[in-house]
């Protein structure tokens, strides 16, 4: 317990603060500045999105002159001071992909071909967010180039862009085996990398396509025929529910909303409609 006579003590009691902001900032997707750790503790594995020293983070050398000497010598609290830049709160699509690597981290590792991690361009102002990859895409390595892929690009070229000029990716990136849906454990292994797409992309609208794309981006569970059509907020960006490609072509009747939606997406960038 900390006294009033300990010299360190509010070197202490402002450390716990800006502890406590950190592991909040991190946690809620933040960058973060220090890491703050025992030193009984193994020093965590750095993630490229949430929590990265990385290569811009440097040991301060012990001693120090000044309080980081302080610092260095508490006895409970080993601090590294990582010199975290902009960059490391916003990852490149690289660097998110390297931080996938071989990923192991579910079960649908065990049937997939390919990790299929999104495409398009990096400088998207507007996403797309699927399901999961299907056959051909496990295939390919590319997202939406099945049948539902070709509806989603006729979509896209009737919003007026270039398939290449937007971003497309998926909730999951790996295909569930006969196309099932993704479990909630598949998802929550495969929702930080989606996250940090995004957060690399900062694009400046995403359409979620389908249950699984808006549910898991809204963390809202109301049916996609009640979302779909009505804006919605992600992370500061304007967030569009419509209805999945692959819904679509199970349910034709129902390419009018998605078509409504679209055109309120179109309306953002300024285009009018091309097609129906
Ligand atoms: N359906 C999806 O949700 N994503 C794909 O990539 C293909 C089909």
């Amino acid at each position: 317990m900390l006294t009033v006579s300990d010299p360190d003590a509010p070197l202490h009691a402002v450390l716990e603060d800006l502890r406590k902001h950190l592991l909040w900032q991190q946690a809620s997707g933040g960058a973060s500045l220090l890491v703050a750790r025992s030193s009984a503790a193994p020093a965590p594995r750095p993630s490229a999105f949430s929590l990265r020293p990385a290569a811009a983070a440097r040991e301060l050398p012990s001693p120090l002159p000044g309080p980081a000497a302080r610092v260095a010598r508490l006895p409970e609290l080993e601090v590294r001071l990582a010199v975290t830049e902009v960059q490391q709160a916003r990852p490149t699509l690289d660097e998110v992909r390297q931080e996938l690597g071989d990923c192991q981290r579910c079960k649908l590792c065990t049937g997939r071909k390919n990790i299929v991690f999104g495409a398009g361009s990096p400088r998207a102002k507007l996403v797309f967010v699927g399901e999961g990859p299907g056959e051909t895409e496990d295939l390919q390595g590319v997202p939406f180039v099945g049948k539902a892929g070709d509806l989603l690009t006729k979509m896209i070229e009737a919003m007026g862009f270039p398939r290449d000029e937007v971003y497309i990716c998926n909730v999951v990136k790996c295909r569930p085996p006969g196309n099932r849906n993704p479990e909630p454990d598949e998802i929550a292994a495969c929702e930080p990398f989606l996250r940090a797409q995004l957060r690399s992309l900062e694009p400046q609208v995403i359409v979620a396509l389908g249950k699984f794309a808006a549910q898991t981006l809204l963390r809202d569970t109301t049916a996609i025929t009640r979302l779909r059509g009505q804006w919605r907020e992600y992370q500061g960006v304007q967030l569009m529910p419509t209805f999945h490609p692959a819904y679509l072509l199970r349910n034709p009747a129902e390419k009018r909303h998605a078509w409504a939606d679209l055109q309120q997406v179109m309306k953002v960038f300024g285009k009018g409609p091309q097609g129906g």
